[in-house]
């Protein structure tokens, strides 16, 4: 998954000056500011592609508006405020759903984290209960503003995954569905977002008995993942049918869904270093349901 970097990720914040060596994060319309080193094949989950990011000092102009955002291994990460900066010779900005399927695996949780943190910057200009300019807390990762003393903090939006499972007489099985309206949809997990005053229990009571009309029970927590494309800290559940296995697909949202045996498995998602929903699915594919 993309946050299983192997090294150690310190996003404690700390106020400080950006020295010439530290990476620099710039994103212009969902793209990064990266140089790309090598470029692998064009599937989904082809290898190969490779990039890197640019160091202050490779910046022609030192950007006015350098924040600290996190470390990783040692390594400092900046994000350049500014609307623009000078792209040195060979950088060009990438979009950020392409890049993660790019190595190195830190630099793409740096990107793709980097991302979150940009968007959150930026939308929180001007305050948003009196319309003031806002200023960045000096101490801790914060967003102040000064006319109402209005604090804003980074924003997470949960939301669960659920790998509804059975075991019959001919074996375990698995609910796998696909989304409408999307030309590329690859076989999922129901998944969905926490509403407000809502236990993350229920969220996976509610999404399954949407999305496919299914009662469930035993729900048990797997691994989280950030998420951070939508602001999201994904939960994993595996959880079992309770009662009636018979599927009603909502059509709104789903254009199919289906129990799949171990060895029906779409094999689509077997590349896929990425994703909790990925690994789930491999997971069962390969082991069946986790005691
Ligand atoms: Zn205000």
């Amino acid at each position: 998954m993309i946050q299983e970097i192997g090294r150690a990720y310190d996003n404690h914040y700390v106020a400080c000056e950006a020295a010439g060596a530290d990476y620099v994060l710039h994103y212009r319309e969902r793209g990064c500011l990266v140089h790309v080193t090598s470029h692998g094949g064009a599937d989904a989950w082809a290898e190969g592609n490779a990039f890197d990011l640019p160091r202050v000092r490779d910046l022609a102009e030192r950007p006015s508006r350098l924040v600290y955002a996190f470390a990783i291994g040692g390594a400092r990460f900046f994000l350049a405020l500014d609307d623009e900066v000078a792209a040195p010779a060979g950088f060009a900005y990438e979009a950020v759903n392409w890049l993660r399927y790019a190595e190195p695996a830190e630099l793409l949780f740096a990107v793709v984290t980097g991302s979150q943190l940009d968007r959150w910057y930026r939308d929180n200009r001007f305050c948003s209960r009196c319309g003031h300019p806002t200023e960045l807390g000096p101490r801790s990762r914060e967003i102040v503003c000064p006319e109402c003393a209005s604090i804003v903090y980074p924003k997470i939006c949960p939301g669960v995954i659920c790998a509804v499972t059975r075991r019959d007489a001919d074996g375990e099985k698995i609910v796998l569905t696909r989304y409408n309206g999307r030309t590329t949809a690859l076989w999922a997990l129901v998944a969905g977002f926490t509403e407000i005053g809502e236990p993350l229990e229920d969220t996976v009571r509610r999404e399954v008995m949407e999305e496919v009309g299914l009662h469930v029970k035993n729900l048990r927590f797997y691994k989280s993942q950030p998420w951070s494309f939508t602001d999201t800290l994904l939960v994993g559940f595996w959880c079992e049918v309770d009662g009636d296995p018979t599927i009603t697909v909502d059509h709104s949202e789903l254009k199919e869904a289906r129990w799949f045996g171990r060895d029906e498995i779409p094999l689509e998602r077997t590349g896929d270093r990425v994703s909790l929903t990925g690994e789930m699915i491999e997971q069962f594919r390969l082991h069946g349901i986790p005691e």
